[in-house]
């Protein structure tokens, strides 16, 4: 088989292969799609409460294959155990919440003179979703599942590095009994199968989780066809840090350091008022050098390895040898490894202060004042996440209004739960996912007025 025709899903720890597979073509995608919109018409049609008892089985058998789910996300993108196990059961919660919504996609009553005026949320009918590695799981899920609710069929393309873990969510969707090709999981290549499922014309929307560039073309394709889209991007997240802050929580290195770094919301810009730059600099270097990074599957690792040579290449380009910086260690060998990594002789407007790095190394940057801080916080293209921290109330919400990004937490690194809207400002994305109106997005309004008068 030539390159384009498989997919070789290799351990980032060991760099054995953990599986190989046929790569999906756009003729696969063009089946898919096809047997995708069939199922979708029934799956409209049903009852909302019998779509949502469905989605709830179907969390019931994710929640039996915690463990299963969790060990496959260890094998195949070296995520630690612990969080394994939590993005698999994020997948299972997002379920329960979502088929709740099923039962509750209202509509409005909107007074007219003549008649009545009702509105609809009627669903699009195929979505795709297209996700990345980092979060192989949970990401396809927060496309998914809000989509499966709202009454639409679902074709998901994971990342070419990362599909088992999806490849099984639809296997057990269907041992729960969700209807066949509803929820179908395409695994292949981003130029090829990705492609074909953005171009599609039976495909109503776009859901893009990935990197700022490839979103770009993903949006001016599905602009050719005023194809709704959704883009989850890039990030380069702030981290605030105010002299009256309690320190040692504020600069925790799992807030840069979690899924080593291979997160979106990761806070890889550490600002810090001048007065305390020192204390947070050995603070941090104490931090750093405690960090177990390790074998993923061993229940003490905090960090396991990148999730493979060409992001490790990446990576190590923003951090040369001589570069001024405070380093934790990592294992020597095979496998994707890189230390936790603070750069501390960096500018505001280098590369390493800029740029989406997608790996386990933050910038330590000082600030003067609360509008030095602001500045330097809105100072890039992104606008996904952020943290601030200070025991002032008054500056924690002047603040929190005035950094430009979706997801901020105030006294907390937090910026995921799957009840809350989840998105980016500026180059960070387009729209949002999770919370409330989560299945709102998966649908067209449909207005519809009624006259008394006839
Ligand atoms: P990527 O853009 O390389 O790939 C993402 C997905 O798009 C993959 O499935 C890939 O196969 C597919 N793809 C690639 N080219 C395509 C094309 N031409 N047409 C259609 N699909 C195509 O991103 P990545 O390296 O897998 O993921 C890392 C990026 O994802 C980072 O930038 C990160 O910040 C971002 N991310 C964002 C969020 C968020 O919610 N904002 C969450 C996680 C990751």
């Amino acid at each position: 088989m030539s390159a384009e025709h498989e997919l070789v899903v290799l351990n980032p720890a060991t760099e054995e292969v953990v599986a190989t597979l046929p790569a999906a073509d756009a003729a696969d995608v063009d089946r898919a799609v096809a047997r995708a919109a069939a199922a979708q018409r029934t799956w409209a049609a049903a009852a909302p409460a019998d779509r949502a008892r469905l989605l709830r089985r179907f969390a019931d058998v994710v929640d039996a294959h915690v463990e299963e789910l969790a060990q496959l996300e260890v094998r195949e993108a070296g995520h630690v155990l612990g969080n394994a196990r939590w993005e698999a059961g994020n997948a299972r919660d997002l379920l329960l919440y979502s088929a709740g919504g099923a039962e509750r996609l209202l509509g409005k009553q909107i007074p007219v003179t003549g008649g009545w005026d009702v509105t609809f949320q009627e669903p699009l009918g195929v979505v795709g979703v297209i996700a990345p590695w980092n979060f192989p799981m949970p990401i396809a899920a927060w496309g998914a599942f809000p989509a499966l609710a709202a009454g639409n069929a679902v074709v998901l393309k994971p990342a070419e590095t990362t599909p088992l873990t999806a490849l099984r969510l639809a296997e057990l969707a269907l041992e729960a009994g969700l209807p066949e090709h509803l929820f179908q999981v395409v695994p292949g290549y981003g130029h090829i199968a990705g492609r074909a499922l953005v171009d599609h014309p039976d495909v109503a929307k776009i859901v893009f989780t990935g990197s700022t560039r490839t979103g770009r073309e993903v949006m001016e394709r599905c602009a050719r066809l005023v194809k709704p889209v959704t883009l989850e991007l890039g990030g380069k997240s702030p981290n605030i840090v105010f002299a009256d802050a309690d320190l040692r929580t504020a600069v925790d290195p799992f807030s840069f350091l979690d899924n080593s770094g291979q997160d979106c919301c990761a806070r890889t810009r550490i600002l810090v008022q001048e007065s305390v730059y020192d204390e947070v600099r050995e603070l941090l270097a104490d931090a750093l050098s405690t960090v177990v990074v390790g074998d993923p599957a061993d229940e003490k690792t905090q960090m396991g390895p990148l999730i493979s040579r060409q992001q490790l290449d990446r990576v190590r380009s923003f951090v040369p040898d001589e570069a001024p910086a405070l380093r934790g260690s990592a294992p020597d060998g095979p496998g994707f490894w890189f230390p936790p990594t603070v750069l501390t002789g960096e500018r505001h407007d280098s590369d390493a202060a800029r740029e989406e790095i997608f790996g386990p190394v933050a910038v330590l940057l000082p600030f003067t004042d609360e509008a030095d801080a602001i500045r330097l916080a809105n100072d890039t293209p992104y606008g996904l996440a952020g943290s601030l921290w200070t025991r002032d109330l008054g500056r924690a919400l002047r603040v929190s209004r005035a950094v430009r990004a979706g997801n901020l937490s105030v006294n907390s690194h937090s910026s995921v739960r799957y009840w809350t809207p989840f998105g980016g400002y500026k180059q960070s994305g387009l729209g949002r996912e999770l919370g409330p109106d989560a299945l709102t997005a998966f649908t067209e309004t449909k207005n519809v007025f009624i006259s008394t008068e006839a």
